[in-house]
């Protein structure tokens, strides 16, 4: 007999036998009967499994507790307690694996989630990591819908990078020297000339300077890879090791990009909203009561667009007191982008013309000798989701600011041909991947939505 998944026997009509196999929720009844909850993942909703205690084999039952994985073939009826249409009722049970009930960490329901975080490897079996794992499944099939349907090309953008002229954080070094021999050169440096690659390797901070290289031949590429920041920020919004998603569009200016990240992440969230609707359900009234009505108002409503300047002014009207401070030149901090968004716009918004001070080198600088076509945008709870940014496409320009920010040129010869041939107008954002699930699931910590989350002394699993 076929094995179904939950998913469908539950949508299925009734009056035919099944095979299901998961691991048990909760098993409640009585001396004669068992009522048990099976959840296989493929859905938030238990299957109710209801068996004649007398029909199986004592010993084996015994072992049918919360944590233990069963096969059940029965037949699927109309179920007459509320809450599910049908039921099953078994004709064989087969034990898989067992959970002793004395050991098993997730016997109660409603632990917090820092617990959870302590036993990582089993939280995928609550119902919140459920429903978050498959909505982050959800939206990065999206993704990949989202840009193919376009005509983008995925670009696999390289993990160990040669390159640290990014700038957008601290890195990771990747290398096959001995830690506690490291060969040194004259200068007393460390002297990489043996290792691996023969120079100094990190893991990447971002895909973008390889994706423009792709973007200026196949026209509008994307990556969605893994990317490593050695900052030691403990935030909620913050991970050593996270996805971003970073398209990249030749003869595209700021206002194109704009659009596109607007009409992106208004796609993505629609999706969800589509998709996901039992799992959002569910987090809408475990996590957060307000989070469908968010992804609606998102979804439906235009972004604010204004720039940094602007809101700049804002803040600096605003009665609020600030923990950091607040003027132009500085960057913004996550308390200032949510007030813009949460109070004063109440709506997502995309800043612009940043000072070129606090961006990177390679944004496209403004004729005003002071402020570069960079682009965030900002979301409620969030804050900044996207940065972004038209690219410098003049090669002068370009070497001018390397230079001025001591950027080696000599390192980015590769990076500077294609301004040196063939050079176009070209714009990309990169999209922090698990700052767009932490949205789209009401979650409060960003450790909680990707499955085995890395931050400061922090990668037991
Ligand atoms: P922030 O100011 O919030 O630290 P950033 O300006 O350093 O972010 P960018 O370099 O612009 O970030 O990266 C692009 C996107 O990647 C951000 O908009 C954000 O969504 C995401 N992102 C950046 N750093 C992290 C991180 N440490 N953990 C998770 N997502 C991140
Ligand atoms: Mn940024």
């Amino acid at each position: 007999m076929q094995r179904e998944k939950v998913k469908q026997v539950l949508a299925s009509e009734s009056g035919r036998e099944v095979l299901v196999k998961g691991w048990v929720r909760t098993r409640r009844g009585n001396k004669n009967i068992s009522f048990i909850a099976l959840n296989d993942g493929s859905t938030i909703d238990n299957i109710q499994v209801v068996a004649d205690n007398g029909s199986f084999d004592a010993e084996m039952m015994k072992g049918v507790t919360t944590g233990s994985a069963i096969g059940v073939r029965g037949s699927l009826v109309e179920s007459q307690g509320k809450g599910q249409s049908v039921e099953i009722i078994a004709g064989e049970i087969i034990l898989y694996g067992t959970a002793d009930p004395e050991k098993y960490p997730l016997q109660k329901k409603g632990h917090s989630m820092e617990f959870l975080r302590d036993i990582a490897h089993l939280r995928f079996r609550t119902n919140t990591f459920g429903a978050v794992m498959r909505i982050r499944h959800a939206m990065a099939y999206a993704v990949h819908h989202y840009f193919n349907t376009k005509g983008y090309y995925h670009l696999h953008t390289p993990i160990i990078t040669g390159s640290d002229a990014e700038g957008a954080g601290e890195m990771f070094s990747v290398t096959t020297l001995d830690l506690a021999n490291m060969p040194k050169g004259k200068d007393g440096k460390v002297d990489f000339s043996s290792d691996f690659f023969g120079k100094h390797t990190k893991l990447t901070v971002s895909g973008q300077l390889e994706g423009e290289l792709g973007a200026l031949a196949l026209g509008e590429i994307y990556t969605f890879g893994p990317t490593f920041r050695a900052e030691n920020s403990n935030t909620p919004r913050h991970l050593a090791e996270f996805w971003m998603i970073e398209p990249e569009m030749a003869f595209y200016d700021i206002n194109d990009n704009m659009d596109l990240a607007e009409d992106f992440t208004r796609y993505l969230i629609r999706y969800a909203l589509d998709n996901c609707s039992a799992d959002l359900a569910f987090l809408n009234e475990m996590v957060d009561k307000d989070l469908l009505e968010r992804l609606r108002f998102v979804a439906d409503n235009d972004f604010i667009r204004t720039t940094y300047t602007a809101a700049v002014e804002i803040l600096e009207k605003s009665d609020r007191k600030w923990e950091f401070p607040v003027g132009w030149g500085r960057d913004l901090q996550a308390e200032h982008e949510r007030y813009l968004v949460e109070e004063h716009f109440k709506r997502p918004v995309i800043l612009t013309d940043y000072p070129r001070d606090i961006k990177a080198f390679y944004m496209k600088q403004n004729d005003d000798g002071k402020t570069v076509r960079g682009m965030d945008v900002l979301f409620p709870r969030i804050g900044e989701i996207i940065g972004g940014s038209q690219r410098e496409e003049v090669m002068e320009k370009l070497e001018e600011r390397m230079e001025e920010m001591g950027i080696p040129a000599e390192e980015m010869w590769w990076y500077l041909d294609t301004r040196r041939f063939g050079t176009a107008p070209h714009s990309g954002f990169g999209l922090g991947f698990e700052r767009l699930i932490l949205f789209v699931t009401g979650m409060s910590n960003i450790r909680d939505v990707i499955p085995f989350p890395r931050t400061p002394r922090n990668a037991e699993f």
